[in-house]
């Protein structure tokens, strides 16, 4: 009998070591692995996000489709919004402006939130850092949160995983040359990427950001400063990331809508917050 005991306590011993051995080794044996859950292309979920509901052709719909795919695949690395989990009392929401930084439009933009006193966060386009330096160094200046937004602005899904990649890597070199920071906050130029891409940004900590809320400012069509501002009042929602842009092309009536829209959104109630305190994470 007490023989038997023995040999049981040794199994057990002998386990227990096993598995002490395996986890000391761990860290060395396992590559950083991106959660992700099961498609849902053919089922009826909806991502319950009050993204703009407004697209006005089919791209943009199967556009908005998949994103909202992409967010419910990669919950941990690709947000369109802040997760239900993470909401607070208080009523947040983000503002984000994607291609800056330009000497024209950017200290305009950066007038106007400094006048609110609000704090936004800004996608920059790596290759305009050389050219526009001192724009870029008065958006980290003044507080605002910087992430990254590509070398070259070229659209990822028509690039191969490592040319994206190849590109990302470029895009650190200015950040780290120019403003001494690396970004972890990344938006892909037209929203769009592939999963692999998703997955291969995930493991090197970054988190991709997309929008609940587009503006539609980029749209000559249909951006003036009443319907920029009208989409607001009508998809405003705690949590919500709104998407707008401060440089590239004529951003009049973004510049227009702005004031506007803050004192909407202030008179409403919401906090306006940098994307790494809506979401939580690391931004660097
Ligand atoms: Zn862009």
């Amino acid at each position: 009998m007490k023989n038997i005991k023995e040999k049981l306590l040794i199994i057990c011993l002998l386990f227990i070591s096993f598995y002490a051995l395996l986890y000391t080794f761990k860290p060395f044996t396992h590559q950083k692995t991106v959660r992700y859950l099961q498609d849902f292309s053919n089922s009826s979920f909806s991502y319950q996000t009050s993204m703009n509901g407004e697209p006005s052709n089919e791209a943009q719909y199967l556009f908005k489709k998949e994103i909202e795919r992409q967010a419910y695949k990669f919950p941990d690395v690709y947000f369109l919004e802040q997760p239900a989990a993470k909401r607070k009392k208080i009523k947040q929401i983000a503002l984000t402006f994607d291609d800056s930084p330009d000497d024209w439009y950017c200290p305009q933009v950066l007038r106007i939130l400094d006048k609110y006193k609000v704090k936004a966060t800004f996608f920059l386009i790596a290759n305009r850092l050389k050219a526009y330096r001192y724009n870029a160094e008065a958006i980290k200046n003044a507080g605002h949160l910087i992430g990254n937004h590509s070398f070259a602005h070229q659209k990822m899904t028509e690039m191969t995983t490592e040319q994206a990649l190849a590109d990302l890597a470029l895009a650190e070199q200015e950040f780290v040359k120019y403003l001494e920071i690396q970004p972890l906050l990344f938006r892909p130029p037209y929203g769009v990427m592939t999963d692999e891409q998703i997955i291969e940004l995930g493991i090197r900590n970054y988190k991709i950001i997309n929008w609940s809320i587009d503006t539609y400012d980029w749209d000559t069509s249909r951006n003036s400063p009443e319907e920029i501002l009208a989409r607001v009042e009508k998809y405003a929602h705690n949590g919500g990331i709104i998407l707008l842009h401060s440089s590239g092309k004529d951003r009049e009536n973004t510049l227009k809508a702005l004031p506007l829209l803050i004192t909407f959104l202030q008179k409403e109630g919401y906090e306006l917050v940098t994307l790494d305190k809506l979401l939580l994470v690391k931004a660097f």
